[in-house]
């Protein structure tokens, strides 16, 4: 298991590294989703309700945009020694949000829950639709919440995959 996979653990305590922001304004952000393949993590089938809250909180929610660059490490085992921009794994580095083409992988989604917010990477979208990857309920929970929220206040766009 990687330094980082053992520190991302879910609900385990998301730490700031120096010139990141945070998209919270809660003192306590929980790491969720980030997924190494060094260990297992619960599946479920996803609810459409879920998947249509989860694809609005990342096509809004863009915050340390290019934390490195994270890949599917289910899709893609070995990690390219020249992963870039240019030669990123397509297949799993974009999807189709509301008919736009959006790249997964280069920044974070945050979403606040009851009292703590949680921090994952935008990739969690594909993990949870591809690998049936299931967050904690709690997650689950606040990502449909705020998307509930959200079409109270703005009207949401309808799903267009
Ligand atoms: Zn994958």
């Amino acid at each position: 298991m990687s330094y980082m996979a053992m520190n991302r653990i879910d609900l385990s305590e998301y730490k700031m590294l120096p010139g990141e922001v945070s998209g919270s304004k809660c003192d306590t952000v929980l790491n969720v989703g980030w997924l190494s393949g060094d260990y297992d993590f619960s599946t479920a089938e996803p609810s459409e309700e879920f998947i249509n809250a989860l694809r609005y909180l990342v096509s809004t929610s863009f915050v340390n945009v290019e934390r490195g660059y994270e890949y599917c490490p289910l899709c893609l085992p070995e990690r390219p020694k020249d992963l870039t921009r240019a030669n990123f794994p397509k297949h799993e580095s974009f999807i189709n949000i509301y008919g736009k083409e959006q790249k997964l992988g280069d920044c974070e989604v945050w979403v606040d829950g009851e009292g703590e917010a949680y921090a994952a990477p935008n990739l969690i979208f594909h993990y949870v639709v591809e690998h049936k990857y299931a967050p904690p309920e709690k997650y689950i929970s606040a990502v449909i919440a705020h998307y509930k929220n959200s079409e109270k206040r703005n009207g949401v766009r309808t799903q267009l995959m």
